[in-house]
């Protein structure tokens, strides 16, 4: 890979790409090495510069959110990460529309809906991601998922252009879409929601995170559940019936509160992560010929 950034990087304000970030530091799950470069994306032209020119000299770029369902590679990223968000999470309302970018935190668009008395985004507040990991991901919970409300996602492709997806363009599906499936920048998007109270509002919030409190281990790291849900079953029932709570590889372990949750009980390495699951994916596909897929999305999958 290129080792000299030169030329078109100053003209993109060089000084504002950081070097050697611990990408630890951007993942929930509290693992992961350094990123050769790393941008804090602060506006549209700015990103759109970053990737055009890293595009240029053939640098990969990885797009980090809130870093929550990312699992990298010990020995990190050899490339930019662009990272969206304080930065990049502006808000806005246009009456039943809730137009941000995609560095907002869903909890905070949720909260914001809701003192706007509108419905739609209750599912969504106990989800610890951006607004662009969650698009991309199609993140859901409760019956809840990112597609019953967008309307449309603004989009960079790789080759720097501006796209518009509506609803049905951006092909939602179980924690799948158009943007996963192509690569694409989300930069933000338009949600329609509908009218809602605001006090009832809240209490479903309060009702969904106390259900989270109750079932999940949420005072440890964690990318929440490892594995999708395999059609016609729960990662989590799995394996808990294969007896797997309590496994544990180095630092990382299978959740005794909650066995689709795999947690970094302090110390452990991406390393440690990568054998757990493989373990974890042996030993359910022995005992009940399910092949459990991570939800997670591996980065430099070795963990080497
Ligand atoms: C305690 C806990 C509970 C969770 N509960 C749930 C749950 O109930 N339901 C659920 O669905 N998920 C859940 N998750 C997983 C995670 O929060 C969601 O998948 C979330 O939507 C990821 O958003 P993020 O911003 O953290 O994305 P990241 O982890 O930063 O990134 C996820 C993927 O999106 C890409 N990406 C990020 N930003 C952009 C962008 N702007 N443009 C293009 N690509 C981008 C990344 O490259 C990566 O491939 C949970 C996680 C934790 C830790």
């Amino acid at each position: 890979m290129t080792g000299d950034l030169g030329g078109a990087w100053q003209a993109l304000r060089e000084r504002r790409f950081e070097a050697s970030v611990r990408l630890a530091d951007y993942t929930t799950i509290r693992t992961g090495g350094p990123a050769r470069w790393f941008l804090d994306a602060r506006g549209e032209d700015e990103a759109t510069a970053a990737l055009l020119a890293a595009k240029g000299r053939g640098v990969p770029v990885l797009l980090v959110g809130n870093g929550s369902n990312l699992l990298v590679s010990d020995g990190g990223f050899d490339g930019l990460v662009v990272h969206f968000g304080e930065g990049f999470a502006r808000m806005s309302l246009d009456g039943l529309r809730l137009r941000a970018q995609a560095g907002a935190m869903l909890k905070a668009l949720a909260f914001f809906a809701a003192e706007h008395n509108l419905a739609g985004l209750a599912f969504a507040a106990g989800i610890p991601g951006s607004l662009g990991g969650a698009l991309v991901m199609n993140a859901g919970a409760f019956n809840g998922e990112m597609s019953q409300v967008v309307e449309s996602v603004d989009c960079l492709t790789r080759d720097g252009l501006r796209v518009t997806l509506s609803n049905r363009e951006a092909d939602f599906a179980y924690r799948h879409s158009r943007m996963m499936e192509e690569g694409l920048v989300v930069l933000g998007a338009t949600l329609l929601l509908t009218p809602g109270s605001r006090e009832a509002l809240h209490a479903t919030m309060a009702g969904f995170q106390e259900m989270r409190r109750e079932k999940q281990p949420l005072a440890w790291p964690s990318a929440g559940s490892f594995f999708k849900r395999p059609p016609g079953y729960f990662a989590g029932a799995l394996i808990e019936q294969a007896g797997l709570k309590g496994l544990t590889v180095g630092g990382a372990q299978v959740s005794e509160k909650h066995a689709g949750f795999l947690i970094n009980l302090g110390g452990a390495t991406t390393r440690d992560f990568i054998a757990l699951k493989d373990q974890v994916q042996e030993r359910v596909l022995e005992r009940f010929g399910v092949r459990l897929e991570p939800e997670v999305r591996l980065v430099g999958e070795t963990g080497a």
